[in-house]
């Protein structure tokens, strides 16, 4: 791998050549701004960062619980409601809506009910101090709202420039982004209330992270605006893929940019997919256990070698799946 360094911005950083995407052609450049970008994921919505809200006095008998409590573009947010049981509860964070569900992990006293929300943050959230809203109502159908400023953090992010073959140009049609940003927006909405797993996420396959989650990326000098919307495992073309959690197979499909695709629902708004692979092993219904084969390594889509292409999103957004390859979501 031949390593560089190049100036930009009055800061020296190196660079590397990756050997999936345009080899010697590679250069990462740490921006001083976080964010634009990525690869496979398309324009983030449009948010703009609330007014600080004062923290409303909450209802008696609600307590609310965040983790992190300032977290960064690529984090899952993860909210904790305990209130009265049987009372219904819902929520809103920069204009989407948080899904709850009844959080088993936790003993439900008498009378008492605790509840999880998880919110992915995308890898483009800017930063910035907005309102999560939560509304509770009771049994007795009394409703009470608590306002609760969250910061949200910015993330480092480099802008890798890559070198694609004339054979993939026409990947980089801002259309076909779109088209495939939206099919996974769409994949990536659902929300069952089970949740499927109760460990750490289970490495897709055998090999070696050459790409993590979040950076920017040029091709050929053409910056769509996109991240990379997750995590490259290069590895020898027929490696077994192997699902990274139970679930419930949603989708086997091929295209443009990510190839052919396998895209698993673990319940509670959590989803996988995993990309470029040679071929797939399941059908779409089929329910699988965590390292169950549901694929083959190969390099189809926007792919210049063997290599799977791993995404986690989260209610709805990609997020980055490293540190939930180590601790179990809640
Ligand atoms: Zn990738």
């Amino acid at each position: 791998m031949r390593n560089c360094i190049v100036r930009e911005a009055h800061r020296i950083v190196r660079s590397a050549a990756c050997p999936l995407i345009g080899a010697g052609a590679a250069v990462l450049i740490l921006l001083t701004q976080p964010f634009i970008a990525m690869a496979e994921v398309s324009p983030a919505p449009v948010l703009f960062p609330a007014a600080p809200a004062a923290p409303s006095a909450l209802a008696p008998g609600i307590s609310i619980r965040l983790t992190p409590t300032a977290p960064a573009a690529g984090d899952v947010m993860i909210v904790r409601l305990t209130t009265q049981a049987g009372a219904s509860v819902s929520g809103q964070f920069a204009g989407r809506s948080i899904h709850f569900a009844l959080d088993e992990s936790v003993e439900q006293a008498d009378g008492e009910a605790h509840y999880i929300g998880l919110l992915g943050l995308d890898g483009l959230f800017p930063a910035g101090v907005y309102t999560l809203t939560l509304q509770v109502v009771g049994l007795d159908g009394e409703a009470a709202q608590t306002l609760t400023p969250v910061r949200v953090r910015s993330r480092r992010a480099y802008l890798e420039h890559v070198r694609l073959s004339p054979a993939l140009a026409g990947t980089l049609d801002p259309l076909v982004n779109q088209e495939e940003a939206l099919a996974f927006a769409q994949l990536y909405a659902g929300f069952t209330p089970q949740k499927w797993w109760d460990r750490p996420l289970h490495w897709p396959a055998r090999g070696k992270l050459v790409a993590v989650y979040g950076n920017r990326r040029a091709y050929n000098g053409v910056n769509l605006g996109t991240y990379h919307s997750g995590i490259d495992i290069s590895a020898v073309r027929g490696t077994p893929v192997r699902a990274a959690a139970p679930g419930r197979v949603v989708a086997v499909r091929e295209f443009v940019i990510r190839g052919l695709t396998v895209v698993i629902d673990h319940g509670r708004g959590v989803f996988t997919a995993y990309c470029h692979l040679s071929q797939s092993d399941v059908l779409e219904g089929q329910v699988v256990n965590a390292g169950d084969v549901i694929g083959q390594v190969g390099s189809t889509g926007r792919s210049q070698g063997p290599h799977v292409h791993f995404e986690l999103a989260v209610g709805g957004v990609p997020v980055d799946p490293t540190y939930w390859m180590r601790v179990a979501l809640p």
